[in-house]
């Protein structure tokens, strides 16, 4: 084989080397999108339940607003009754005393209610934030070994394009201009070997006279088929 397409093929080797080496890094990055989609899952519902509390708590504070002015009521409707003079006062007096106790009853009802769903709202913040707590717990764990997983990766990176640069000074500076010119595009394998009379990636016949000055010469041949180099392999 030429020197210079068995130099060439060592880059190619470092190049694919860092392209798996890049793909490894960028999944990455939907686990780590997964855990923080887990976290604010959460967090939200943490978040809504505190909401609540805070609109039944100023519910609450108004209900016993509501109390102390029906209380109010109802003490002045007490007063009236005990200051009556006549039989028909005394009934009219007796009514509105009654309907006022009403009114106390239901409002102090009404804030009973309130109370119990707060604290109900309440367990279940507290049940939130255990749960968030636990989720945070076992995220650090998870989150340290991705960021473990990233530094090392990009260690190997560094390492993988180190080499490549020593590499690709062995080829001559056309052929690798043509070379990276196809690889950006393709991304993936891009220098092959002819097999029998076809092209090694997609089957596509090579002409006999291209094939021959590719082996008298050692020149690389591009694939009219499928844009992939081409060399002689012996
Ligand atoms: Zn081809």
């Amino acid at each position: 084989m030429n020197p210079d397409v068995k130099s060439l093929l060592t880059v190619q080797q470092d190049d694919l080397d860092i392209y798996a080496l890049e793909a490894r890094l960028a999944s990455l990055a939907p686990r780590l999108a997964a855990l923080e989609q887990e976290r604010s899952r959460a967090a939200d519902a943490l978040e809504r339940a505190r909401r609540a509390i805070e609109a039944e708590e100023a519910r609450h504070r108004e209900s016993k607003l509501r109390i102390e002015t029906h209380r109010q009521l109802s003490e002045r409707s007490q007063r009236q009754y005990e200051s009556v003079t006549t039989p028909r006062e005394a009934t009219a007096a007796m009514a509105q005393l009654e309907q006022t106790r009403r009114m106390v009853t239901e409002s102090e009802r009404d804030a009973e209610a309130i109370h119990g769903r707060i604290e109900q709202l309440r367990q279940q913040a507290s049940d939130l934030q255990q749960s968030l707590d636990e989720i945070e717990q076992t995220q650090s764990e998870a989150r340290s070994s991705l960021d473990a997983d990233r530094a090392s990766i990009e260690a190997e990176l560094t390492t993988a394009r180190s080499k490549r640069d020593e590499h690709a000074r062995a080829v001559p500076r056309p052929m690798l201009g043509n070379y990276d010119r196809i690889r950006r595009r393709r991304r993936a394998e891009t220098v092959f070997p002819l097999r029998g009379p076809s092209c090694g990636a997609c089957d596509t016949a090579v002409p006999t006279q291209r094939r021959a000055s590719m082996a008298a010469t050692g020149s690389l041949e591009m694939c009219e088929g499928c844009g992939a180099l081409l060399y002689a392999a012996e």
